[in-house]
């Protein structure tokens, strides 16, 4: 039996689903050591920080996780951050392969003038400010302002506008940071308006993600029925209209038919308003948006920008547009591969890195060669080096679902790295 040791970088979905066809290509001549490496004390990336609280079956993805990483051949580093802790070269020297999972973290900028005021930020912070994320603990939002504008028309501008715009006791019974339940207890913000720059059959939401929204009981969600028509003759005129954008558009209509109760908070879809600037002294005033009928200003007290993000270079690898330079996950003739967002972008829903893991994975095994046996990730780290294995993991989660239990949520999050740690210390 020949055992190949491979490092996966990045304890996100994308680095579970390559241990997992790892695990799945183990057959009776091979199997596959895996060391999963992951920079905060907690793993499972996006469906820890990036899932929206009030979408909890989401999550349940994490079963999956938990069970590859029951294998006795898989470990988990985290804790410990390439780059800081540990070099991408030493690792390339002591693993048979070694595979990028790490994301892609940072939102993409608008680049017009007045972006940079203050409350105008980027769902790359806000999101994983209400997820509890350890590097948003100290995130400063101000929630004293009545009116919102999300600027994009992805699932993730919905999910920001959703966050503001249902009543915070909805989100008691979620495992919402508690730094933002505090903080959205307190929100005066009464009207969020998701902005997107194309036309209603462009967007870039998905339909049951739509279809959840009339349902919402204390929030009232408007699409201009005029909107969806015109999108749907424009579509039509074009080409045969995809099935994707015929659901959304169904699902659109539905919103706009939807029967509003006169609650105080509310959601509002624009299309076809392209951002031009933000505007206010020091802090955001407005946002004047061109569309088919001139200049518009929407009055608010606080800007999020939702139009995707790219991944944060790092020593050792090539980055270009935003993502891993790869040819179908690999690097150069090397042996280091990339997996999901930072393969590819930030697209697609968290099953989507299940086939992508697959497909790299495919080619990682064509390419192995005899195992190295020149040692791993141990070997690397300093004596003192806290590591945050699966049992001290094991022990963080347990500690935080507990918390919740008794108070009726998933889990209490930790929100900093030194609490995290203490939560799973023994
Ligand atoms: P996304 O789906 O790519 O949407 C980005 C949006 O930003 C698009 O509407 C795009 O409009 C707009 N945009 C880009 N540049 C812009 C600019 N300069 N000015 C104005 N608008 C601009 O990205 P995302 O929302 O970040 O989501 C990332 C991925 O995660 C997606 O695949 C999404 O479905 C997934 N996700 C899924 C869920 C879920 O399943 N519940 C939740 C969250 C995220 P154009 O089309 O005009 O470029």
């Amino acid at each position: 039996m020949i055992q190949y040791k491979v490092a996966i970088v990045g304890a996100g979905p994308a680095g579970y689903f390559t241990a997992q066809a790892l695990q799945n290509a183990s057959n009776h001549e091979r199997s596959f050591a895996i060391d999963l490496i992951e920079r905060l004390p907690t793993p499972w990336g996006l469906v820890r920080s990036g899932v929206a609280p009030d979408h909890p079956k989401i999550k349940t993805v994490a079963k999956v996780f938990e069970k590859v990483a029951a294998d006795p051949n898989f470990r988990l580093f985290a804790n410990v951050e390439l780059g800081r802790d540990l070099e991408l070269a030493d690792l390339i020297d002591r693993y048979d392969a070694v595979v990028l999972c790490t994301g892609s973290t940072k939102g993409k900028k608008l680049g017009i003038p007045g972006e940079d005021l203050a409350n105008s930020i980027s769902a790359a912070e806000f999101v994983p400010w209400y997820n509890a994320h350890p590097d948003f603990a100290d995130f400063n939002i101000d929630l004293s302002g009545k009116v919102a504008v999300v600027i994009g028309a992805g699932n993730v501008a919905m999910d920001c506008a959703r966050m503001l715009a249902v009543e915070a006791h909805e989100l008691d019974s979620t495992d919402t940071a508690e730094h933002a339940l505090t903080k959205l207890h307190d929100s005066e913000i009464k009207k969020v308006f998701i902005t997107a720059r194309r036309g209603a059959e462009h967007a870039a939401f998905t339909s049951p993600e739509l279809r959840d929204l009339p349902k919402l009981e204390h929030t009232d969600v408007y699409i201009n029925q005029d909107d969806i028509d015109l999108a749907q003759t424009r579509a039509a005129a074009e080409a045969e209209i995809e099935k994707h954008v015929a659901s959304n558009l169904e699902a659109m209509r539905l919103i706009a038919e939807s029967t509003k109760s006169g609650n105080e908070k509310s959601m509002h879809f624009l299309f076809q308003h392209t951002p031009k600037e933000i505007v206010g002294s020091g802090k955001v005033e407005a946002v004047l948006f061109e569309t088919p009928n001139g200049e518009v200003r929407i009055d608010c007290d606080l800007v999020i920008t939702a139009i995707g993000y790219e991944s944060v270079p790092y020593v050792g690898v090539e980055f270009e547009k935003g993502k891993i330079k790869n040819t179908d996950g690999r690097i150069g003739n090397s042996n280091v591969y990339t997996v999901g967002w930072a393969k590819r972008g930030p697209s697609g829903v968290i099953g989507t890195n299940k086939s992508d893991a697959s497909d790299v994975v495919e080619i990682l095994l064509s390419n192995l060669e005899h195992p190295k046996n020149l040692g791993d990730v141990t070997q690397l780290l300093n004596s003192d080096h806290l590591v945050v294995d699966q049992n001290y993991w094991q022990r963080i989660n347990e500690a935080e679902t507990k918390a919740g239990e008794a108070v009726g949520k998933p889990r209490i999050k930790g929100t900093t790295v030194a609490s995290l740690l203490n939560l799973g210390g023994l």
